[in-house]
């Protein structure tokens, strides 16, 4: 499959990237790793006629850490995050997303973490050829007024499938983007817009250039994800939770972050079953069973039948993924009492 025809730029400078943003807007596509993108040129689900490559952007690809929080630089390739010390410890949840992204040979060569939370929503029925959606009616995303994936659905419900996206919500992560204007941070629960064509609330002049996550005290996060492969293939339902203890009673949850992914047009922040954690103890089997089955019940709403799984089945795992997730985390939280 060729990609389609278009113009390479690769500036030295990070001025000279966000110049030809605002220059080309619409008509530019960032390249990173390109393994999501170049991908999407392929099959003609993307046609950017300028492609700003960040090849030479070095400066954009770190792990930094003050007291407050660890700084991952938009570049980073996947397997600088997997093996940060800095991630291992403050960030875990992160570490074991990464771990699964794709296969080695993406993690090594050329994903990287902004590309991997900016890649497009996916969909089994539209992820597909040219060759093959041209032979059917086009899809509310392709243009269309219909969608394969849920019936009478009056707008597109693609699914994100990043792996980093789930975890980095769970660990109340903020992204910072620029632009030639200037530049703003935006949290990873405000930036996902449930719009499963327009998932990111970023403008085309705009470019992510910074991941922050907030230290947290005595935090433990845990990522967990079920895929049919163990590689080369996307989860078909994950869950991240970060869980806080109390300062006064160790053994106790102050408060808590579940996020389900895979199973929406965004990563999904589930505030009311994390709230019903705060208070209980590491230990309370009841609380977290319940928070499984909650956090099923809630997630089941947002899913389409997209991802390569039995909507019944990949509904079902949700409880499995978030209860899987909390017992782990209350593990290394009673771990760390130990310590
Ligand atoms: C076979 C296969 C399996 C995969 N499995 C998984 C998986 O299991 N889990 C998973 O999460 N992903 C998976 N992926 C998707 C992808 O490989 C990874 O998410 C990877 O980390 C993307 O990074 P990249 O740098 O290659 O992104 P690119 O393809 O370079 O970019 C992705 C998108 O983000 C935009 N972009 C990138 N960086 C910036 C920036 N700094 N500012 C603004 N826009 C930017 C690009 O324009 C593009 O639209 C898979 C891909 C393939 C081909
Ligand atoms: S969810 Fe529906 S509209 Fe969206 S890409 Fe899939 S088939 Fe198309």
């Amino acid at each position: 499959m060729r990609l389609p025809q278009f113009t390479y730029h690769s500036p030295d400078t990070l001025e000279g990237v966000l110049a030809l943003l605002d220059e080309h807007r619409d008509n530019a596509g960032v390249l990173a790793g390109g393994t999501d993108l170049l991908v999407r040129m392929k099959h003609r689900l993307a046609v950017p006629k300028v492609l700003v490559s960040l090849k030479h952007l070095d400066t954009l690809s770190y792990i930094k850490e003050t007291s407050e929080m660890v700084s991952i630089g938009a570049k980073t390739p996947i397997i600088d995050v997997i093996r940060s010390n800095r991630v291992q410890q403050q960030a875990p949840a992160l570490g074991q997303a990464c771990e699964r992204i794709g296969a080695v040979s993406i993690q090594h060569f050329r994903g990287t973490i902004g590309g991997n939370i900016l890649q497009d929503n996916r969909c089994i029925h539209y992820n597909q050829s040219q060759f093959h959606r041209t032979g059917r009616q086009p899809c509310h995303k392709d243009g269309g007024k219909i969608c394969y994936a849920r019936e009478e659905a009056d707008r597109c419900n693609s699914t994100c499938q990043s792996d980093g996206a789930a975890a980095l919500m769970a660990l109340g992560a903020q992204l910072n983007l620029c632009s030639s204007k200037g530049e703003r941070q935006v949290s990873l629960d405000a930036f996902y817009t449930t719009d499963g064509i327009h998932p990111f609330d970023m403008q085309p002049d705009e470019l992510l250039t910074r991941i922050d996550i907030p230290i947290v005290p005595g935090a433990v996060s845990v990522y967990q994800r079920l895929s049919f492969r163990s590689a080369i293939d996307y989860p078909i339902v994950c869950a991240g939770v970060r869980l806080v203890p109390d300062p006064d009673d160790a053994g106790c949850i102050k408060s808590a972050r579940i996020v389900v992914g895979a199973m929406g047009r965004s990563p999904l922040f589930l505030a009311k079953v994390s709230q019903s954690l705060a208070g209980k103890r590491f230990d309370d089997i009841a609380a977290v069973a319940q928070a499984g089955k909650d956090a099923m019940n809630t997630a089941a709403a947002f899913a389409a039948h997209n991802a390569g799984a039995a909507l019944p089945y990949r509904q079902a795992m949700v409880e499995t993924m978030v209860i899987r997730a909390l017992e782990l985390a209350a593990a290394q939280a009673s771990m760390k009492i130990a310590r």
